[in-house]
């Protein structure tokens, strides 16, 4: 039976750990990080989303502000409020809920962050900074993937690494980061010929597809490491991950539940992130 990697655990460890960094930084410096958070239109997995990052935020001593935007908001506006927190001194990190409208180019508003507070990581310079190794502000998840295998000393360095997924919101910053931990990484996707054949191969799985139940016992290697990004309901309207839970816990050695696992890292990384870039500017 699979140990269980508990994302509550190590989410309450990485947030205890940015509180003492936040109050150092407040003792040193005088500086109280914050964090922006855009939302456009009334998404109502979003609207719970930002409400917990606020929760979390109080929690941790960092400042949070919100801006609640209506559905018909345009392009311009968004961009205008995304330069004047650019220019803001009390916003280190600024976060646009995705998915945006659909008039609204998301791709545009993205680059409009200034990397300097892109928390989210998804600025193409600092996804260039990845890709060539130095990197300034990691994507949430995937950094919350590292913490929890880092937390239970789970060895990466020339392991098989599997990624089903290859968003530039998951799939492809964990493969690179596994890759920069010498992992031997394959990245695999709807038209990957015989998935099967190739997850089977993985000491650590990484499951970022979307659909509830879809990795199965028999695409696992005994013994393997299974992180389950997935976040789905069922028929039941239950929340599951991608991963076949109740069967897979048999074979593996390790396994994220859902919920419960990577989900609070997401947040926590966010933070962290956060704390970054205010003692960047220090
Ligand atoms: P995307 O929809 O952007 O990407 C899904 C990926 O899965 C695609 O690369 C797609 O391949 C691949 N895929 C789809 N069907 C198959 C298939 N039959 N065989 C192999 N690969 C397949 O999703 P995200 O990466 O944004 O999110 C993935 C999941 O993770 C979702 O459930 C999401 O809710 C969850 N999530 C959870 C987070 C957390 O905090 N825990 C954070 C972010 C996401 P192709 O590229 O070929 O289409």
């Amino acid at each position: 039976m699979a140990q269980i990697i508990d994302g509550k655990e190590v989410s309450q460890y990485i947030r205890g750990e940015v509180a003492k960094g936040v109050s150092q930084l407040l003792d040193s410096s005088g500086i109280t990080p914050g964090l922006a958070a855009v939302l456009v239109g009334e998404d109502p997995a979003s609207e719970i989303y930002v409400r917990n990052k606020r929760k979390a935020c109080t929690e941790a001593g960092i400042y949070s502000e919100e801006h609640k935007l209506p559905a018909e908001t345009t392009e311009e506006e968004l961009l205008a409020l995304v330069q004047k927190l650019n220019q803001d001194p009390n916003i280190h990190g600024i976060l646009v809920q995705l998915p945006l409208p659909d008039h609204i180019n998301e791709t545009k508003v993205l680059r409009a962050v200034s990397p300097d507070k892109d928390v989210d990581g998804f600025h193409p310079f600092n996804v260039g900074l990845l890709v060539e190794g130095n990197p300034r502000f990691l994507s949430c998840t995937p950094h919350g993937i590292i913490k929890m295998l880092e937390y239970y000393d789970i060895d990466i360095k020339g392991k098989e690494a599997v990624v089903v997924g290859r968003s530039n919101i998951v799939g492809k910053p964990i493969a690179m980061l596994l890759l920069h931990r010498h992992a031997t990484v394959t990245v695999c996707h709807s038209r990957t010929r015989d998935l099967g054949e190739v997850t089977r191969r993985a000491d650590i799985l990484v499951a970022a597809i979307g659909r509830a139940n879809f990795i199965t016992e028999d695409m696992v290697k005994e013994g393997a490491v299974v992180i389950d990004v997935g976040i789905n309901r069922n028929e039941e309207g239950k929340l599951t991950g991608d991963v076949d839970f109740a069967n897979v816990e048999n074979k593996a050695s390790y396994i994220t539940p859902v919920p419960g696992g990577v989900g609070p890292m997401t947040i926590s990384m966010l933070l962290w992130n956060t704390l970054e870039s205010a003692k960047a500017g220090v």
